[in-house]
C-alpha cells in the first residue's frame, strides 16, 4: 500500500472504531523496504539543546523508530551528526531544501524541535511533504496557529503529536489514574510550580517575545498540563499575574507568571512558573489527604508521595525514548496519538487567556 492510500485508509476509519481498538492495522511500511527491522525513520528539525541532549540519545534506545535524518541550518553540525549517528548524506537537509524531504522514503516522521515561533511553519511544511509530525511544546505562539497546524495535518492525512513526554511516563500516568479512580476521594486544590534559573545570554530566543519565549511558554505549559491531567477536567476560568523584577535581564517576556485555574466541582489550581529559581512540584489535596510528585517534570529523578507519608516510585526509563516509541506504535497500529495536536491547542487556548488576564491586570477570563 502506498503512503497516501494507507493514510486515506486510516482517515476513513472512524475515531470511535480506533478508540475501541476493534481494528488493528497490519504494519505497512509506507512503500519502502523494512530497513532497520520495521522501525519508523525520524528526522529531527533543529539540532539544539533538546535534540542533542535528550532526543538523539533517546533514539538510540527506541524499539519502534530510529534517527534516520536531520534538518539543520548549521553546516558544521552535518558531519558531526552524520558521523555520530551514521546518517547518510541523502538524509541530511537544511532549511532551504527541507521540502524535498517529501521524496525521501527513509523519513516517516518529522520531529520539529525549533524555537516556538517556528513550529507552525515547519509543522505545515512537514505535513505538506506527506510526513507524520511530532511538534515540541508549546505547540505554537497561540491557539490560532495551532488550529492552522491541525488543519494542515488533517488535510494531508498525517498524524500530529505534541512532545508532552510526561504523558507517557508512569509517575504522571499514576497521578492521572488517581484522578480517574478518585483513589484519595475528590480533588479539592492543587499547588503546582516549575521553573529554573535562566542563565542564558540576554539575546537567547527563550527570552524574546517574537520567538515565543518567556517562562509561561517554556515551563508554564507543564504546570498547566499538570493541572488538567491531575484533575482530568478542563478549567472554566483563569486569573493570572506577570512579574519582571529584573527588566535589564528579562523584559520582553515574563520572568515569572502565576495563574489560578478554576475547575468544575469547586476545584482550584494555584500555579507558578519562573525563570528566576529552580522549583518543581505538583501537590494535590483530595478528601483523603495530599499526594503528588516532587519533582514532577524532570527528565529523571521523579518521586511520588501519598497521604500519611507513604511514597511511590517506578524504575527509571529514558522518557523521550518511551514517548517516541509509543507515538510510533500508535502510527503503526493506526491508533490516535495520546497527545494529539488538539491537546496542544487546548493548552494554548488557556495560555492565550493567561496572557490576556495578565494584560488586564489579573482580570478573571472565562474559558
Ligand atoms: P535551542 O535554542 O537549544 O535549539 C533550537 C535550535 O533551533 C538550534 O539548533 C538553532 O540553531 C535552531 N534554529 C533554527 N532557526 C533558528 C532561529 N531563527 N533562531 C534560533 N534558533 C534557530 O532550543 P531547545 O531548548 O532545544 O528548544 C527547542 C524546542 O524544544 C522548543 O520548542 C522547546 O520548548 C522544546 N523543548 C522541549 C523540552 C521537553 O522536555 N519536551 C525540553 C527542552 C526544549
Amino acid at each position: 500500500m502506498k503512503n497516501l492510500s494507507r493514510r486515506r485508509f486510516i482517515k476513513n476509519v472512524s475515531a470511535a472504531t480506533l478508540a475501541a481498538g476493534t481494528v488493528s492495522f497490519p504494519f505497512v511500511n509506507y512503500g519502502r523496504p523494512l530497513s532497520q527491522q520495521g522501525k519508523l525513520g525520524i528526522a529531527l528539525v533543529g539540532l539544539g539543546y533538546y535534540s542533542t541532549d535528550l532526543l538523539s540519545p533517546g533514539l538510540q534506545q527506541t524499539e519502534h523508530c530510529y534517527l534516520a535524518g536531520i534538518v539543520t541550518g548549521t553546516p558544521e553540525k552535518e558531519k558531526i551528526w552524520a558521523d555520530k549517528f551514521d546518517i547518510p548524506k541523502k538524509n541530511i537537509y537544511n532549511y532551504q531544501n527541507f521540502d524535498t524531504i517529501a521524496d525521501n522514503k527513509d523519513i516517516d516522521i518529522i520531529y520539529v524541535v525549533l524555537p516556538n515561533s517556528m513550529h507552525k511553519e515547519y509543522v505545515i511544511r512537514a505535513a505538506k511533504a506527506g510526513k507524520h509530525v511530532i511538534c515540541e511544546k508549546p505547540m505554537a505562539l497561540n491557539a490560532d496557529e495551532c488550529r492552522d497546524m491541525i488543519k494542515a495535518c488533517k488535510a494531508a492525512g498525517v498524524s500530529l503529536s505534541i512532545g508532552y513526554r510526561l504523558r507517557y511516563e508512569p509517575y504522571t500516568q499514576e497521578i492521572e489514574k488517581f484522578a480517574r479512580e478518585e483513589t484519595y476521594g475528590k480533588i479539592q486544590v492543587l499547588n503546582i510550580a516549575d521553573g529554573f534559573r535562566m542563565n542564558r545570554p540576554t539575546e537567547h530566543w527563550k527570552i524574546k517575545a517574537a520567538y515565543g519565549g518567556g517562562a509561561m511558554m517554556d515551563m508554564g505549559v507543564y504546570a498547566l498540563q499538570a493541572a488538567r491531567y491531575s484533575t482530568g477536567k478542563e478549567p472554566v476560568s483563569v486569573t493570572a499575574q506577570q512579574f519582571n523584577p529584573d527588566p535589564e535581564q528579562i523584559n520582553e517576556v515574563d520572568e515569572t507568571t502565576t495563574f489560578q485555574l478554576e475547575f468544575p466541582d469547586r476545584i482550584v489550581a494555584n500555579c507558578m512558573t519562573t525563570f528566576s529559581s529552580s522549583v518543581n512540584f505538583l501537590k494535590i489535596n483530595a478528601q483523603k489527604g495530599g499526594y503528588g510528585l516532587e519533582p514532577f517534570q524532570g527528565y529523571s529523578g521523579q518521586h511520588g508521595f501519598l497521604p500519611r507519608g507513604e511514597k511511590f516510585d517506578f524504575p527509571e526509563k529514558h522518557q523521550q525514548a518511551v514517548q517516541m516509541d509509543e507515538m510510533c506504535k500508535a502510527i503503526m497500529d493506526g491508533r490516535p496519538s495520546l497527545t494529539p495536536g488538539e491537546e496542544g491547542l487546548r493548552d494554548m487556548v488557556i495560555v492565550d487567556a493567561i496572557k490576556e488576564s495578565c494584560k488586564q491586570g489579573g482580570k478573571k477570563i472565562k474559558l
